[in-house]
């Protein structure tokens, strides 16, 4: 603040307290959710607004309230019976199924949502009157001191969060999981605050993102997603997800997979202040780990190595999840015969290549969480036998090239689902496959069980999103389970 030093009050607080609350955003001194106004010598309450009361939204509501701040909630949708309950029981004020503007123009700052487009008329207004607009991890992010372990990318970041996390808790470290994942960053802070947080952030959430600053960043690749809120320009999501590396420092640290063309032809854009902590399958100049002879490496802070088949999770995509989250443990300091013992005894995420069970000698692998044709990709080519493919959904402009040598190579028979299957026919009739037609998990299952031979794999992995015949892709996941425990 440069007028801090003018301040002549003798009463106010704030000066010692400005550490704690971080950069000043003008030139009152804030003392959590009050202000002091120098000129008029007043101490006013400043007006925080949450746009969205889902697990974030209600989240930061609570932490700010915590914090002093006179809070509004409004969400255009109907708020959760589990949200409205959470505000109430801390005073806090909320609308549903509409956007007040009188309530939400006079805040002192916004906390948006990330599902909440940056181009909806209200955001736009509320820029235009010139209020800041800010992330909930942002916002949590002033009010604890604990190192953060950030992870995104476009692919992979549920599983390397959760696999980091579950290396934390195996070292005994108190480490709380956030972002997309499980407890909101900001109620967690209010609530209990931990020495660690491991998040999940979405572009999105690094959207409203300006002074938070990751220890770990951690960025796992880059390929095309969710272009259509990045005015459908790959610049624009490619610059959203280096916002990871903002305000790091030379105590950092920057894991990135070395073999993304996106993220090496980045990095020479930033002089990034971070130590770099480059990860890759192949033995490559400066990466920090990689696999040479069935075994993983890790080569700093300290080294060691483990076999690529004890890794709990297979197919190459896991190996650089393993790799990334065996760097970030490493750096934290965690012991290699602990971070061995993790990688090896973690338990997976539900609908990322899950193995569901076995029936009558045929494996039934459940990966509904890929909804583009890249995770489907990755998935076949982990695959050890032939694989019966249960795929189709709600198309996002699909291109199924990427996969076509993989479907050739390992799939003994297809099975469309969805309700509108003509794209999958005009591509796939010509493979000489085995194909069916389904509407319903119970007759995909049904099918696969028919054409599977004993020790061939039925792998569910969409390529599609679920909207089409489900409520989402964990009810596309859990119906799959369901029938299939059901042969
Ligand atoms: P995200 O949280 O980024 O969506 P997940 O860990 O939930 O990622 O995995 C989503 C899908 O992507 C899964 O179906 C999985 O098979 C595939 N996947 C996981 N890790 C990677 C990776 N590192 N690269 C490419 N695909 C991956």
């Amino acid at each position: 603040c440069p007028q801090l030093p003018l301040c002549i009050y003798k009463a106010c607080q704030c000066v010692p307290r400005i550490k704690d609350y971080g950069p000043l955003l003008d030139c009152d001194h804030r003392i959590g959710g009050y202000y002091h106004n120098h000129t008029k010598n007043q101490i006013t309450m400043k007006r925080i607004v949450v746009l969205g009361a889902g697990e974030s939204g209600a989240g930061a509501a609570v932490l700010a309230k915590v914090k002093g701040f006179d809070v509004f909630v409004s969400d255009m949708s109907a708020i959760k019976d589990k949200y409205k309950q959470q505000l109430d029981s801390h005073g806090i004020l909320w609308e549903e199924g509409h956007h007040t503007e009188d309530l939400i123009l006079n805040a002192d700052e916004i906390i948006k949502s990330p599902g909440i487009p940056n181009d909806a008329p209200l955001v736009l207004k509320a820029k235009a009157k010139g209020i800041p607009i800010i992330s909930e991890i942002e916002f949590a992010g002033r009010y604890t001191h604990a190192k953060m372990i950030c992870i995104t990318g476009s692919n992979g970041k549920t599983t390397t969060t959760s696999l980091i996390y579950h290396i934390f808790r195996s070292a005994g470290l108190n480490v709380g999981l956030a972002g997309n994942i499980g407890q909101s960053l900001a109620l967690q802070v209010a609530e209990k605050d931990y020495d660690y947080y491991v998040i999940e952030l979405s572009s999105f959430q690094l959207d409203n993102m300006y002074n938070f600053r990751a220890n770990i960043a951690v960025l796992m690749n880059i390929t095309p997603d969710h272009l259509d809120r990045y005015d459908h320009n790959m610049q624009n999501y490619i610059d959203a997800k280096f916002r990871i590396i903002q305000n790091q420092t030379h105590d950092d640290a920057f894991v990135f997979w070395n073999d993304d063309p996106i993220i090496q032809r980045e990095l020479k854009k930033y002089g990034i202040q971070a130590k770099l902590c480059p990860f890759s399958e192949l033995k490559e100049k400066g990466v920090i780990a990689y696999t040479e002879d069935n075994k993983l490496y890790f080569t700093e802070p300290i080294a060691f190595n483990m076999e690529e088949e004890e890794l709990a999770l297979n197919g190459t995509h896991n190996l650089y999840n393993s790799m990334a989250a065996g760097i970030s443990a490493n750096l934290a300091g965690i012991r290699k015969e602990t971070i061995r013992e993790a990688l090896s005894d973690f338990k997976g995420v539900p609908h990322r290549l899950e193995r569901v069970a076995a029936v009558d000698g045929v494996e039934y692998i459940n990966d509904s969480k890929a909804t583009n044709v890249n995770s489907c990709w990755y998935a076949l080519q982990s695959m050890k036998t032939k694989t019966v493919l249960i795929l189709g959904g709600k198309d996002k402009g699909n291109d199924y090239n990427e996969i076509a040598d993989l479907v050739r190579e390992k799939c003994s028979g297809l099975i469309f689902m969805g309700l509108y299957n003509e794209k999958l026919h005009d591509f796939f009739d010509g493979f000489g496959l085995p194909i069916v037609d389904v509407q319903s998990m119970k007759d995909a299952v049904d099918a696969a069980y028919q054409m599977a031979k004993k020790g061939e794999t039925v792998l569910l992995s969409p390529c599609c999103a679920s909207f089409d015949l489900f409520k989402s892709y964990e009810d596309r996941g859990d119906q799959f389970k369901k029938y299939v425990r059901e042969l």
